[in-house]
């Protein structure tokens, strides 16, 4: 009577394993065939600025519709390429895509700014910063128009960082440092690193308005924020009572589902077309 149950616990066990080994093996060779097939796509976020809802620029995302209709999150691929060593020719893919579909909107206000997410292993490529600049200059971008988001979490894992945060400054590039609060790391390296921008994570704007004690902790974040100087952007703002906190106490600019999802870049020029900024 009890075999039964065994047997089908170790199947299932041996399934779980099987198909663990399926995902890690595979998902590198599914990658390298969306990068060969055009498997991915770009889309954008506008980041707003507090104070009026203007339009001051966009956060570049990638996403992933695969030949049988699913579409793979970012949340799961990004850390696989990562993990597979994959990231740095996502990231090189990411650049020549977005300064493509950008350049005429970015050339057209030179206020307008892109944000791209940059990964621990973009910066520690000693060419990274090179090869953006021949990018830039091939697309008649300028450098001050780019923000290269960093998660917090790169700061953790990988040392080194520094130099090539440096490199890219110096070519005029601005550097925002993402996901701020979720990384748990020591706040030593906001003062030691070459930042501009801070951006508050959505983990911090959620609780905002719920009487949550959590919602006190964005106030230390911003007084820190501004105590460094550093210009603040809220994500994933979704309400009226979110945004109207954030502008009180002084966070700059913002990204979420209340002003624009992200979206293809056709749409950010029919947007802009019609003065949305
Ligand atoms: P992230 O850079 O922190 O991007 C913000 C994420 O929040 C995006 O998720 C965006 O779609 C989502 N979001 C924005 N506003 C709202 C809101 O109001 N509510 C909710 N619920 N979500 C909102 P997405 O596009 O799924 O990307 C997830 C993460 O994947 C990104 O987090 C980033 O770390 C990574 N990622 C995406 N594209 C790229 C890329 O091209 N390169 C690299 N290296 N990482 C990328
Ligand atoms: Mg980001
Ligand atoms: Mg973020
Ligand atoms: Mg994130």
């Amino acid at each position: 009577q009890m075999m039964p149950v065994g047997l089908l616990l170790g199947l299932l066990l041996a399934g779980l394993v099987f198909w663990v080994m399926w995902r890690q093996t595979s998902m590198p060779a599914m990658i390298r065939t969306a990068l060969r097939q055009d498997e991915f796509s770009m889309v954008y976020q506008p980041v707003v600025e507090l104070a009026t809802g203007r339009w001051v620029g966009l956060e570049a995302l990638m996403r992933w519709h695969r030949p049988d209709g699913t579409m793979v999150s970012p949340d799961v691929f990004i850390p696989a390429a990562e993990r597979s060593g994959q990231i740095s020719a996502l990231t090189a893919w990411v650049a020549e895509r977005v300064l493509t579909e950008t350049r005429a909107l970015l050339q057209a206000d030179p206020q307008f700014h892109l944000a791209i997410n940059v990964t621990g292993d973009d910066l520690l490529d000693g060419r990274f910063h090179a090869s953006l600049s021949t990018l830039l200059q091939r697309h008649g971008v300028a450098a001050s128009q780019l923000i290269g988001e960093i998660t917090e979490r790169v700061f953790m894992h990988t040392g080194q960082t520094g130099a090539q945060i440096h490199a890219l400054r110096a070519l005029g590039m601005r550097i925002a440092i993402d996901d701020f609060g979720t990384g748990y790391s020591s706040l030593a390296y906001l003062t030691r690193l070459e930042l501009d921008y801070l951006k508050i994570d959505k983990t911090f704007v959620d609780p905002i308005g719920t009487g949550a004690v959590t919602a006190n902790v964005v106030s230390h974040i911003i007084a820190m924020a501004q105590s460094l100087g550093l210009t603040m952007i809220a994500e994933g703002v979704e309400t009226e009572a979110q945004a109207d906190f954030l502008r009180a106490q002084g966070v700059q600019q913002a990204q979420g589902w209340l002003f624009a999802r992200p979206m293809p870049i056709e749409e950010v020029r029919q947007h802009m077309a019609k003065g949305a900024t």
